[in-house]
């Protein structure tokens, strides 16, 4: 334990941010120092992480919950705070019903916070309205991974395995900005004569380091994945053993992939055919190969089936399960891994339990103390939640905890009509994020360092976070608010101290996918983190999972026929461009943390459109002038930044800023109901001078 900011003693725990979770130790004054012995960042920290402590000591952190009180947010007491709150749930509720009240949750929520929540929303609101932010995130990986492998855990294998690898595919990810310590298990195998092959639309800084970079037209990923498998298959790199022995449905797969030779792929994707043949090649080859997706390919409205193409391009090389080899998905958020498996998704139960599977059902009422019938089924997914609030028959409360939707949702103008359309509003959080801003209640909340906890890494990989200061007086842990609210609201059974939580969670998801039956605080603390599943206390978790069988009935994984489409909305006369989103390296996810941090705010002060030479010269526009874009949703302004690292037909905004997803598509896979952030169609004009 720490001694609070100022003290004596460093204490080792894990970064705040990305699902890397990068080991760092915190010292007095909230001097970071980055931990050797975590094997994801081996000693080594990015900009956000060196720069975390200050966090700690930011002077916009909420201390104390707000109010509105004619129409301004007042300081009020967490009694006055809490009874209002419980005072709007039980009006609410009464007049619509238990569905009248919402839960929005966090991928950056500790596994303890995320299991809570699920509870606190199924057994004490008996609300089916709960979702969270990470539907945004991965949830087409996990939709492709359940599909083919009967479980999705991001990385199947340590990350740590990359260093070996001959040939690394990464589509659709930005890992020297996102998690730059993830690079050096990638340079280490470039070191031993490894290859790395990087698709995206953007030269990022990932793709310069790659020995092949496979630039396409935003919004075909799908179409170069099926090119890449037509490729492997003609030229005779399929796995004919591996496909007998341990998948089905290979008999349909040279039939689906057969249209996609290399011309007409590279007509769809801009990519030329000797690229594509040289990645076939490459990937072709014996050795150690490993296929990574990310956002870029998964956040589209097709997200799930071009995932589900990179994996069938992966079992016909005979990668997952064998080691050393595989496919995986670069998880983003900090817990983006155990926020999935918890209960906060609209789907799920602990466990990864499906909330519709009568067994699963059964099996968590009883360790929360309900009858099975009592708890509400499947609610509708992030996006659809929120563009619900306050409308026809939609919820007219939402709790917010850990999520910034006014910024980070897809058509985020419209979300937040819907947010002011609520009748009540309570978020909780650290600062007054944006969609804090709007509330009816705000609640300060203790932020990472300030609590005890546990994290699941991008690997699978349980970790615990540790309480190192002392929060500031005044504010609460969230675990301590929803054992509030549910006592309040007359449910029983709800613990505050996260050792507790992490006990009933371990019991919970017993016998799930997710199973941390044999993963104790102790244990964490002795070994420094356990990989799931590990079903029992002498078992030595799975580091890496499919090595014997994959968890469908049969034990085969399975290939999944999948065809292109265009994107729900590709360009025209009117909206000539692409947009395309993502993130830079002092930055995360919607910047409510990193924009008040001084180092981090002056390195990346501010959003910017990116475009080419040729496009900024036809429309006029010189680094530093301001461009308007404009979508079928929205319009949003920052200054102009020019790049051949972007492509002619394409302009890149940053999301970590209010304004891009003003921009981006609410279209969904159907599926994953991932909305599509990825790509959308765009006019980009000079602004008007203000
Ligand atoms: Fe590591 Fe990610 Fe934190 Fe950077 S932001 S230090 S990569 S966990």
């Amino acid at each position: 334990r720490g001694a609070g900011v100022g003290g004596p003693v460093t204490t080792p725990t894990h970064c705040p941010y990305c699902a890397l979770q990068c080991g760092m130790n915190v010292a007095a004054g909230g001097v970071i120092t980055p931990r050797e012995d975590v094997p994801a960042n081996g000693g080594a920290l990015c900009q956000k992480g060196w720069t975390a402590g200050e966090l700690l000591s930011s002077p916009e952190r909420l201390t104390t919950p707000l109010m509105r009180t004619g129409g301004e947010l007042v300081p009020v007491d967490w009694e006055t705070a809490l009874s209002r709150i419980t005072g709007e749930i039980r009006r609410i509720q009464a007049g619509h019903g238990p569905d009248g009240v919402a839960v929005f949750g966090g991928g950056g929520l500790t596994n303890e916070k995320a299991y809570q929540l699920g509870k606190f929303a199924r057994v004490a609101l008996r609300t089916s309205n709960i979702d969270y932010n990470g539907r945004f995130c991965m949830s087409s990986a996990a939709a492709a991974a359940q599909r083919a492998f009967g479980l999705d855990r991001g990385l199947p294998f340590p990350v740590t395995d990359l260093a070996r690898a001959d040939v690394v595919l990464l589509a659709g990810g930005n890992v020297a900005e996102t998690m730059p310590p993830f690079v050096r298990h990638l340079a280490e195998a470039r070191r031993r004569g490894g290859r790395l092959i990087v698709i995206d639309p953007r030269e990022t800084a990932t793709a310069r380091q790659a020995d092949l970079h496979l630039r396409l037209t935003p919004g075909t990923d799908l179409a170069l994945a099926l090119g890449l498998l037509h490729l492997v298959i003609a030229d005779g790199h399929a796995d004919e053993e591996y496909i007998a022995a341990r998948t089905t449905g290979w008999a349909e797969i040279a039939s689906s992939v057969s249209a996609y030779w290399p011309e007409r792929v590279e007509r769809v994707t801009g990519v030329p055919a000797a690229d594509l043949r040289r990645a076939a090649r490459l990937l072709g080859a014996p050795g150690n190969r490993v296929i990574l997706t990310a956002r870029g390919a998964e956040q589209q409205s097709k997200g799930t089936d071009t995932v589900t193409a990179f994996i069938n391009l992966a079992l016909a090389l005979g990668l997952p399960g064998t080691p050393g080899s595989g496919w995986g998905c670069v998880t983003g958020q900090g817990n983006g891994q155990g926020g999935r498996e918890h209960g906060q998704k609209a789907d799920q139960l602990p466990g990864y339990r499906r909330i519709d599977d009568p067994a699963a059902r059964e099996h968590v009422a009883r360790v929360w103390g309900v009858d099975p019938a009592d708890l509400p089924g499947p609610g509708p997914s992030a996006y659809e939640l929120l563009d619900s609030l306050g409308g026809e028959g939609g919820p007219r409360a939402l709790l917010v905890f850990g999520s910034n939707p006014a910024v980070s949702a897809p058509r985020a103008g419209r979300i937040a009509r819907r947010l002011r359309a609520l009748d009540f509003l309570c978020v909780s959080d650290l600062v007054l994020s944006e969609t804090a801003a709007l509330a009816d209640v705000v609640l300060p909340a203790a932020q990472w360092a300030e609590e005890d906890g546990t994290m699941t890494n991008l690997e699978g990989r349980v970790l615990r976070r540790r309480r190192a200061v002392e929060p500031p007086p005044g504010v609460r842990t969230d675990l301590w608010v929803l054992a509030e609210l549910a006592v309040r609201l007359g449910a029983r059974g709800f613990r505050r101290e996260p050792y507790d939580v992490f006990e009933e969670l371990r019991r919970a998801s017993a016998g799930g996918a997710a199973d941390y039956s044999g993963i104790g605080y102790e244990r964490l603390d002795r070994e420094g983190g356990v990989f799931w599943p590990c079903p029992a206390e002498g078992h030595p978790g799975t580091p890496r999972v499919f090595l014997d069988r994959f968890a469908t009935p049969d034990g085969r994984a399975r290939f999944v026929p999948v065809d292109h489409r265009a994107p729900a909305e590709d360009v025209d006369e009117e909206y000539p461009l692409y947009l395309t989103t993502g993130r830079v390296l002092a930055q995360y996810q919607s910047g409510a943390q990193t924009r008040r941090i001084r180092p981090l705010a002056e390195a990346a002060p501010e959003p910017f459109v990116e475009l080419h030479p040729d496009l900024a010269e036809r429309l006029a526009l010189a680094p530093g002038d301001r461009a308007r874009v404009t979508s079928r949703r929205g319009t949003a302004e920052a200054p102009v930044r020019i790049s051949t690292a972007i492509r002619p037909d394409t302009v890149f905004m940053p999301f970590h800023w209010p304004g891009a997803n003003l921009l981006t598509s609410d279209a969904l896979d159907p599926v994953s109901r991932m909305p599509e952030f990825k790509v959308c169609a765009v006019r980009v004009q000079a602004a008007r001078p203000v």
